[in-house]
């Protein structure tokens, strides 16, 4: 069993473990078995999204675990997403009853666009949807009750803001445009402690298994990041994980949770499903988050770009790219 996770409370009280467990490119039959070792090892927050394509087994796990008696309902925390195709807002509620139907639920904890640009179901760009108009929807699910909180992923700064504008529910949560060391999204950081929005981090491990991913035109999508190293290997993450006899994964997760970012690495393997979760038997000083954070490149260095929206007029990268 893991030492105790601390819990975050939402702005509309809502209960969110610091710790879950991501399940992108967790496919095919193994989810089951990976959900089923998840919650034994004492997660209680899981990150899925119908991109995923793995809600169906997430369903049939904890249908199963519910039975037994191993887990209630509401001792967990369920996150899914809206997919580009899935976020206009005219589209929107059919797609999250779908993803409850696969997740074999009622309702889930947190419901986030995964992106801010509305596609058709062919992935044509619908530019008459604006980040105002997902938002609407997304509120009408929470008065519904089908979304227990509701939040964006891969929104930027001033996409927030106009939302924050117009909302008449608050945005709860931001899965932030990937975070991690080495690229440590403070502006994000900053307009999300302004408005309470609390934010999960994605990649904090420097997803190395984006690389097996396979792009449209038979090579790897992102090969353009191939170089960026990887933080696992950082020296002073290393240095801490020797003092502290850890992991540099259990360092980096742990330090990410000390900034009050929620965190979900994603493994199916059992035994590293036990190490990130067990990062509450030690001590991480505010000087050694403060190392860590400090640590600023010249150039951020993104793992993750979305080629599918680019030329969207609500491209959430066109800055950068
Ligand atoms: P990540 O959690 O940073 O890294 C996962 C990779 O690291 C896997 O290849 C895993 O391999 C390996 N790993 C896990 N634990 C490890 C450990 N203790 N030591 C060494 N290697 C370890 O990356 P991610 O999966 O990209 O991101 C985490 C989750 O965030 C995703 O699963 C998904 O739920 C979410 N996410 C969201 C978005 C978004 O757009 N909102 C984008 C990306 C990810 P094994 O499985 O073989 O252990």
């Amino acid at each position: 069993m893991s030492s105790k996770v601390p819990i975050f409370t939402l702005s509309n009280g809502v209960r969110m473990p610091s710790v879950g467990l991501g399940t992108w490119q967790m496919t095919g039959d193994e989810g089951k078995t990976v959900i089923r070792n998840a919650i034994l090892a004492g997660y209680r927050h899981i990150d899925t999204a119908t991109l995923y394509q793995n809600e169906d087994q997430i369903g049939d796990a904890l249908a199963e675990l519910f039975a037994e008696g191993v887990v209630k309902r509401e001792d967990l925390f369920i996150t899914t997403k809206a997919f580009c195709h899935e976020v206009a807002p005219d589209v929107i509620e059919e797609a999250l009853r779908n993803s409850l139907k696969r997740l074999r639920l009622d309702y889930v904890d947190l419901y986030l666009a995964h992106i801010p640009a509305a596609t058709r179901e062919c992935g044509s760009h619908r530019t008459d949807v604006k980040v105002e108009d997902i938002w609407k929807g997304l509120e009408n699910l929470y008065s519904l009750g089908l979304a227990k909180s509701i939040g964006v992923s891969n929104f930027n700064e001033s996409q927030i803001e106009r939302i924050v504008k117009i909302q008449k529910i608050p945005t709860h949560v931001s899965q932030v445009l990937e975070l991690h060391l080495y690229l440590p999204q403070k502006a994000h950081r900053e307009i999300c402690k302004k408005h309470n929005i609390i934010i999960t981090s994605y990649a904090t491990l420097g997803s190395p298994g984006r690389m097996s991913v396979i792009g449209a035109d038979g090579k790897p999508l992102f090969e353009s990041t191939k170089n960026i190293p990887n933080e696992l290997n950082d020296k002073n993450v290393k240095a801490l994980a020797q003092k502290y006899n850890k992991t540099p994964a259990q360092i980096l997760l742990r330090a990410t949770v000390e900034m009050g970012i929620v965190v979900i690495p994603k493994t199916t393997n059992p035994e590293r499903m036990k190490e990130n979760i067990n990062l509450f038997d030690f001590n991480i000083s505010k000087a050694e988050v403060n190392l860590l954070e400090a640590h600023e490149r010249s150039k951020p260095e993104r793992l993750f770009w979305w080629p599918n929206v680019a030329d969207h007029p609500e491209d959430p990268f066109a800055a950068e790219r």
